[in-house]
């Protein structure tokens, strides 16, 4: 089966001359749930910038290929690449601007040109997935953190995509708020690629990690392993998780 995403020896430099990506390549099937780490600056965020084609500005700058279900993203497809890619940005800020939750949950499916009726039917469904119903017609800069990110989350859900793609979907959040977009993650039914200092959702959600330091693959295995495997972790800013400590190692 072709993979849902497959980079291959991606590059890229930002306009100012900083090179965030060096030669990444980075292959995730269909239905996977992979956990991407790192410290702050190791480019986590701009990888994930180039799988909808937010990045480059400019195809012609791409050093390298990334392909979603096998179709390499061209400026030809990469409207088409886009009903298939969900990203949910850092900042649910920067994801939320319209007058009420409703109208943002909207703004995907009526950009990708869907019948007022089908739009409001995904509006409906997407927000009673992630438990705001109650909310749709409040203005979102009136919601609280955990409710932003399930807001944010709906309008991702609403265009139906077959890869979700999160830049840090934990941060910010309470305890009670985290839980329960844990356990929203954890019932999405798509492949799923989470950049994230969190590393118990990654040990809870995702059996793979890749770890990224410098713009470089620096790991990529079975989560479990990975994180308690401490001199990679402190190689890497990264610490190993509380409930992976005092692990006996054959408990599993
Ligand atoms: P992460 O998400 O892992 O924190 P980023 O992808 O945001 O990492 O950043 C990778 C590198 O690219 C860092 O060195 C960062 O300073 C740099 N960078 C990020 N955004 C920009 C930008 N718009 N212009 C120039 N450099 C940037």
């Amino acid at each position: 089966m072709k993979p849902a995403i497959d980079i291959r020896d991606l590059r890229y430099t930002y306009p100012d001359g900083t090179v965030a990506l060096h030669d990444v390549c980075l292959s995730v099937g269909p239905g996977e749930c992979v956990g991407l780490l790192g410290p702050n600056g190791s480019g986590k965020s701009t990888l994930l910038r180039h799988l909808n084609g937010i990045l480059p500005e400019r195809l012609t700058d791409r050093g390298g290929a990334v392909a979603i279900h096998g179709g390499t993203i061209t400026s030809e497809n990469v409207a088409q690449i886009r009903r298939s890619v969900g990203l949910m940005f850092q900042d649910p800020d920067d994801q939320l601007f319209c007058a009420t939750v409703r109208e943002d949950v909207a703004f995907g499916p009526q950009q990708l040109g869907l019948a007022p009726a089908e739009v409001e039917s995904r509006v409906q469904a997407a927000l009673e997935e992630v438990g705001l119903v109650h909310l749709g017609y409040r203005p979102p800069h009136h919601l609280s953190n955990g409710e932003k990110r399930r807001a944010c989350l709906a309008g991702v859900l609403a265009c139906e995509p077959t890869i979700l793609v999160l830049d840090e979907p934990t941060s910010g959040l309470d305890p009670r708020g985290r839980r329960e977009l844990i356990a929203l993650l954890r019932r999405i039914k798509a492949t799923l690629l989470i950049a994230t200092h969190d590393l118990e959702l990654v040990v809870e959600l995702c059996p793979r990690s890749v770890i990224l330091d410098g713009g470089r693959v620096m790991a990529d295995g079975v989560t479990t392993t990975l994180l308690a495997d401490e001199a990679l972790m402190l190689a890497h800013g990264l610490e190993c998780p509380h409930i992976l400590q005092h692990r006996h190692p054959h408990s599993g």
